[in-house]
């Protein structure tokens, strides 16, 4: 296995500004799928909702293309903890066990918050969404 790289100052700088630039883009999007969604889908969803009574528009909702744009705004928030939250020194260390993580996860997604072995632990947990992280 090869030796665990870790980033530097100024890769920290580099991966920060590729993570701003696909924030910008994510914004975008989210706004024009957002925009799309309420002019095709939640009008029709709304006359399907007072056919069908009291059902909750949130469900019918998240069956149509709400999937996407959940997906963005995951990502978005997951780029904003790395950016906001994350200091020169914080930056690129794992939350939960507090070792650097490998540079080469980080160059393939800047945004991750974990090393390797910490992530995969943490989707194995079902109930890993429902706990807030330690500091
Ligand atoms: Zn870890």
């Amino acid at each position: 296995m090869a030796a665990k790289v870790q980033i530097g100052p100024e890769d920290t700088k580099r991966l920060k500004q590729c993570l701003a630039v696909e924030r910008d883009q994510l914004k975008i999007e989210i706004n024009e799928e957002l925009a799309k969604e309420s002019q095709s889908g939640y009008s029709q969803i709304i006359g399907v909702v007072k056919d069908r009574g009291d059902e909750s528009v949130a469900d019918l909702y998240s069956d149509l293309n709400v999937a996407n744009i959940e997906r963005h705004v995951t990502r978005l928030k997951a780029i904003e903890n790395a950016l906001f939250n994350k200091t020169e020194e914080t930056y690129g260390i794992c939350e939960d066990c507090a070792l650097p993580i490998d540079k080469q996860r980080l160059e393939v997604d800047p945004a991750v918050s974990r090393c390797l072995d910490c992530q995969t632990l943490y989707e194995s947990t079902p109930t890993a969404k429902d706990v807030t992280p330690s500091l």
